[in-house]
């Protein structure tokens, strides 16, 4: 199954001008885009020659956030477009670019802002959504105190939304369906902060400088907020900092962790009905945070959350604090929702959850994670499972016996190691020693189909001598990652390793994660240089500007930037024949097209 069959892609100006509308039926571009207007800038503004940011995965508890760096699989050449348009400010002009189902049922987005107000959601259970708001900050902060007026109301008396998230998939993902829960009672999701009547903060609070990015955020709406505006801080860093968000940032009415954004729409009316504060902040709540209707934003990968919370109680680590305990979701859920993305035309579906090998069907069936993946490749219409993040101690054979025989499932294990030393791993309580996970690594490079491997890696954890430091050197070479996402250790609130001694200074963390990313840099090099010559089947996600370029993702996750002399469709599966490599990405030409 291929493309989805009828979209059409429109690219206006800010001012409301089609540049381009991009009609297409099945695998065919039925309209061009005119030559001197192909491929407008996209997210990242990158113009030609200039490096754009990375369509790279973000990652929670165990992975990369703020002042982390990204490097393997996951990383996007500067020709990759991003998906989410989130930052018109840098191209000197806006750009709306959606994506609409022709169908009707959808319309992915890659959106930013023109007018204030997305259009109406067409779809049921899973809808797609249209446009993007993450990091979107189209008109902050500059009218004072201006009452709310016509355009944050709907016709009904309804409010406007303005949702933006900070962090990693799995925000990502509640923040679709907190877009879905708040769009099911009548709001409507809008693209400036001055067009909303609530205004959303998705957050993280894994690295201290996530936390900062938000308070500093907050803080322009010192002098800005309209009179009757609400803004609410939902997320990570409301589950941490509760209702001293309050104290920081009084012009806060809401404050509401992930385990409660059932009740927002509850929580918002008792603002509107007079009171000044609500929050929730419940984590002992066995709900999973289903919804009836998820607004989708990435066109090609539909996210399904299949475990919310965290029972590893790693010593750094403000998840288990900020999420709660493990709950999973039932596998029958699951695959009646699996069934609808395919029904709507989704190929590739990716489960989630902080450890998502953890899962454990609180269902009938009690499908372990390993016949979930097998349950879920089978479901017609999916020709791609992923999953992610993976924790080393539940990380059995059965996964990699999964893999091996049934295809659909992809190809690439992302497990997260954090240290090669096994001090360090005793001290950062991760339940596994060096050893152990060297094992693990040794079942998945025994399995017939290659496995890509990815990582997460602390640096600098309190306590970290240069010999530990070493030892996660070698671990580098024994486990020849594909990709790592490294960073410095960063002390969090309510976590153990606050009160550990022997801090390593911020120079020598610096320089031990200069020299890792220099390593890894290396080693994936060498590894895809390997491929140099192989053919994979491609998901086409992106255009580039110039003529005759895609790119796109292989199954194992690595990025492919390549050369067509048909006309691709976004969203449709080739095959492609390496013709170079980088560290952090393969170049290619479609084959048999
Ligand atoms: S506590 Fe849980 S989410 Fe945090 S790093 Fe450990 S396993 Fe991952």
């Amino acid at each position: 199954m291929g493309t989805p069959s009828g979209w059409r892609l429109i690219v206006l100006r800010a001012k409301g001008e089609r540049i381009a509308d991009i009609e297409y039926q099945g695998a065919k571009r039925m309209s061009a885009v005119p030559q001197d207007r192909r491929s407008p800038p996209f997210a990242n503004g990158a113009k030609d020659g200039a490096p754009s940011s990375s369509f790279g995965e973000r990652r929670w508890g165990e992975g990369k956030s703020d002042g982390a760096s990204l490097t393997g699989p996951g990383q996007a050449s500067r020709r990759t477009p991003k998906r989410r348009v989130v930052d018109c400010e840098g191209m000197g002009n806006g750009f709306d670019i959606s994506l609409e189902r022709l169908t009707g049922i959808g319309v992915p987005a890659v959106g930013g802002a023109v007018d204030g107000e997305r259009p109406p959601l067409k779809g049921g259970v899973n809808a797609p959504g249209v446009g993007a708001s993450s990091g979107n900050r189209a008109g902050m902060g500059r009218s004072v105190a201006a009452p709310l007026h016509g355009q944050t109301q709907d016709a009904g008396g309804r409010g406007t939304f303005y949702l933006e998230t900070f962090g990693c998939q799995m925000n990502e993902h509640d923040s679709e369906k907190v877009a879905g829960v708040l769009l099911a009672r009548g709001y409507k999701q809008v693209e400036s902060v001055e067009a909303a009547s609530v205004i959303l903060y998705n957050t993280c609070s894994i690295r201290e400088k996530a936390a900062q990015k938000v308070f500093s955020r907050l803080g322009e709406y010192r002098f800005s907020q309209k009179q009757g505006q609400i803004i609410g801080v939902l997320g990570c860093l409301a589950q941490q900092e509760g209702e001293d968000i309050f104290a920081r940032a009084p012009w806060v009415s809401l404050v509401c962790g992930s385990a409660s954004y059932r009740k927002l729409p509850q929580l918002i009316a008792e603002l509107e009905a007079g009171n000044r504060r609500v929050t929730g902040l419940e984590t002992d709540t066995n709900e999973t945070f289903e919804t009836e209707m998820t607004r989708r934003d990435n066109p090609w990968r539909a996210y399904l959350t299949i475990i919310e919370g965290c029972d590893k109680a790693c010593s750094y680590c403000v998840v288990p604090f900020t999420r709660g305990p493990e709950r999973s979701r039932a596998s029958s859920s699951i695959l009646e929702e699996v069934r609808q993305l395919a029904d709507m035309g989704y190929t590739e579906v990716q489960l989630l959850g902080q450890t998502v090998n953890s899962y454990a069907d609180p269902g009938a069936r009690k499908m372990r994670f390993s016949e979930l993946l097998v349950a879920v490749a089978a479901v017609p219409g999916i020709r791609r499972v992923r999953f992610a993040t993976s924790h080393p101690r539940d990380f059995g054979k059965d996964i990699v016996d999964a893999m091996e025989a049934v295809p659909a499932i992809c190809e690439h294990v992302h497990l997260p190691v954090q240290s090669g030393s096994t001090t360090m791993l005793r001290a950062m309580a991760r339940t596994y020693t060096r050893e152990d996970y060297l094992e693990k690594i040794a079942l998945l490079r025994a399995a017939k189909r290659e496995i890509s491997l990815t990582t997460d890696i602390i640096v600098g954890f309190p306590g970290e001598t240069e010999k530990d430091f070493e030892e996660t050197l070698g671990l580098l070479d024994a486990a020849q990652f594909d990709g790592a996402f490294s960073f410095k250790y960063s002390p969090r609130p309510n976590t153990p390793s606050l009160r550990m001694k022997d801090a390593v200074p911020e120079e020598e963390k610096s320089r031990r994660l200069a020299i890792l990313l220099e390593k890894q840099r290396e080693i994936q090099r060498a590894r895809n240089e390997r491929l140099v010559g192989e053919t994979f089947e491609v998901l086409v996600e992106g255009e580039s500007r110039r003529e005759q370029q895609w790119s796109g993702r292989t199954s194992s996750n690595r990025v492919v930037n390549f050369t067509s002399r048909e006309e691709e469709s976004l969203g449709d599966y080739v095959q492609v024949k390496v013709t170079a490599a980088t560290p952090n990405s393969l170049v290619g030409e479609a084959v048999g097209g």
